[in-house]
């Protein structure tokens, strides 16, 4: 069968069901693909060929014995921000690059029980700082589309790996956008739930307060299933939420009707590229096709959102990486002279630039003299961007825009130029401000490269998200186009 790679998840879990392949040449398609692909694309930090292959083995056994979870024998890609047991998890950095995690996240651990099968680790922007995949320590993953542009960050690996047809799936996350505008930029699908929906037990902190974890995928209903294994309560994570998750996947309809879509004024501002900016309108026109009702939304502070961002993140970074100290874990300078110079020349190595520039920031923004000038204020400001979506809500279902300003651009086009860098995420970062879930859809190309309309939900309100995007996907092919060098 030399066509595998082609089907989606859900495609892949009827064949499985109906016995037309196994999960062992299933998984061994996908890894002949990924051998054959990876030099060029650098999706994958580790590729774990042989583990795959035994979980496959174990999950056609359980199928052949009538047992086997919701995932049984389906191939993903988990990004490497997530502690898999007995895996190296380095999380983009040289800092964990000898890092061997003892145990699992949850979200590994609740998939791996549903019986999916991992083929490796995903790059990634290190420590998820980033939007073009270039702070890894593993160096720049290449867009399928075209090679000499970013798929985004700083889930790059799982956004490309997915859209290369590497793997159907992969878990990614979200802090700013990072879910969401590699998937635009590479034509799959991603979905940032709420914060508090999916356990971030085991997934290397970021910005705690912000951080959540989703999937790329190639369709809202692949989504939807892998939702459904992954959400749900943890008390090993203090901010998961006890919320009953609903059936993602029966939730999904065709038809929009009376569903109110909010399009935010100051979406289509002179910083959104045009053609952009027409294909975003032309998808806010096929939702309204299929009965939905779109109106003009205003949020009169979304534009602080990227400041903003930009103070609480460095300043939670600055606290989290602060355990990377070259004593407990991770990197070791050798040689070194005394106590301080160990922690210096560990930090100084370990680190890249990106981590550090967050790091000088966010304790800058933490210290006495300046506490109540940034990061107080940027807390309050946070909660006013919160009101505006809350306001909105008020009258719509969900808010749609565009996921980015702009289609892929080239590698190192804004690596000299961290502010450009950061308008990447223009869009997306409000909803981790606000904490509501959000997804983004291929919605069109733009000079031969995707881009992708962007809907955020009410808390806790996935399911919305994700019936949109797969009544969407009813009605166009933008999420079925496979990047020519990869079909
Ligand atoms: N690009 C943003 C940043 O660099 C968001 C990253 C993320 O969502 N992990 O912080």
């Amino acid at each position: 069968m030399t066509d595998l790679h082609k089907r989606t998840l859900s495609e892949l879990a009827g064949g499985l069901e109906a016995g037309d392949f196994s999960s062992v040449e299933l998984t061994q398609a996908l890894l002949d693909r990924i051998g054959a692909h990876d030099e060029t694309l650098n999706a994958f930090v580790t590729v774990t060929g042989d583990e795959a292959l035994a979980a496959a083995e174990r999950a056609d056994a359980a199928r052949a014995a009538g047992e086997g979870g919701a995932l049984n024998g389906l191939p993903i890609v988990h990004k490497d921000i997530f502690c898999t047991e007995g895996v190296k998890t380095t999380c983009g950095s040289k800092m964990l690059d000898n890092f061997v995690s003892p145990y699992d996240a949850t979200i590994v651990e609740r998939m791996a029980a549903a019986g999916a099968v991992v083929l490796g680790k995903a790059n990634m922007d290190e420590f998820a700082m980033g939007s073009s995949n270039e702070t890894s320590f593993y160096g720049p993953v290449k867009n399928p589309w075209d090679l000499a542009r970013s798929p985004g960050g700083s889930s790059g690996g799982s956004a490309a790996a997915v859209a290369a047809r590497l793997a159907p799936a992969a878990t990614a996350t979200d802090t700013g956008g990072s879910i969401r505008q590699p998937a635009a930029l590479t034509g799959t699908l991603g979905i940032k739930p709420t914060y508090g929906r999916v356990s971030r037990y085991g997934m290397i902190a970021f910005a705690s307060s912000l951080d959540q974890a989703g999937v790329i995928t190639r369709s809202a209903e692949d989504a939807a299933r892998l939702l459904g294994v992954m959400a749900g309560f943890d008390e090993r994570d203090s901010t998961s939420i006890d919320e009953p998750v609903p059936d993602y996947v029966g939730a999904l309809g065709t038809s929009l009707d009376g569903l109110k879509v909010g399009v935010v004024r100051q979406h289509f501002d002179e910083g959104l590229d045009g053609d952009t900016g027409a294909r975003t309108r032309e998808a806010i026109a096929v939702l309204e096709s299929l009965g939905a009702k779109a109106v003009e939304v205003d949020m009169p502070n979304i534009d602080l959102s990227v400041p903003t961002y930009y103070v609480v993140a460095p300043a939670e970074c600055s606290s989290n990486l602060s355990r990377f100290d070259g004593v407990r874990f991770g990197y070791r300078a050798p040689d070194p002279e005394d106590l301080l110079d160990l922690y210096c020349r560990s930090r100084g190595e370990g680190f890249g630039d990106e981590v550090k520039r967050r790091i000088m920031t966010g304790t800058y923004v933490l210290s006495a003299g300046y506490y109540d000038a940034y990061y107080l204020k940027a807390q309050q400001v946070r909660h006013l961007i919160a009101d505006d979506f809350k306001n909105a809500f008020e009258d719509v279902d969900v808010i749609a825009g565009p996921t980015t300003p702009t289609p892929a651009f080239r590698l190192g086009a804004k690596v000299d130029d961290p502010i450009t860098m950061y308008l990447n995420d223009i869009y997306t970062i409000g909803a981790n401000l606000g904490g509501f879930p959000a997804l983004s859809v291929p919605c069109g190309f733009v000079k031969g490269l995707p881009v992708g309309l962007h809907l955020v939900g009410h808390h806790f309100d996935e399911a919305t998200l994700l019936r949109c995007a797969h009544a969407y996907e009813q009605t166009t092919t933008w999420h079925t186009a496979c990047p020519e060098a990869f079909e």
